[in-house]
């Protein structure tokens, strides 16, 4: 049994934002990502569209059990998106553009409070 991985899929090698999704093959990350984009935005299942779908080695997929469409939270918690926009913080709650930081979904405010921080703790050392 192969194992899943996680793809960023687009519908257009010229865009760039995408859907992230977990897959045990690319091809089928293709089926699922334009399953789901078609169903969202209402094109007719045989529209041709340039797909494509790049191997996001670095993403988190334990636990996942099942090939799926990860929405964009829980997506960038697993860094499958570079950035979400009108997210809802992990650390302060606010709405804002959200980017991953060491698995949770964090506002630019809350990124760098947390690199304080860590500089802070280093230096005590
Ligand atoms: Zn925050």
């Amino acid at each position: 049994m192969s194992k899943l991985k996680a793809y960023f899929w687009k519908e257009h090698t010229d865009v760039d934002t995408g859907l992230a999704v977990v897959a045990k093959s690319a091809k089928r990350a293709k089926e699922l990502g334009y399953a789901y984009w078609a169903s969202d935005v209402g094109v007719e299942p045989e529209t041709f569209i340039e797909q494509r779908v790049n191997w996001l080695r670095d993403a988190n997929v334990e636990g996942l059990k099942k090939e799926t469409v990860l929405e964009h939270h829980e997506g960038l918690r697993r860094n499958m998106y570079g950035w979400i926009e009108d997210g809802c913080c992990d650390d302060c709650g606010d709405t804002d553009m959200l980017y991953h930081h060491e698995g949770k979904a964090l506002c630019s405010a809350c990124i760098e409070k947390d690199e304080v921080e860590v500089s802070a703790d280093s230096s005590q050392s």
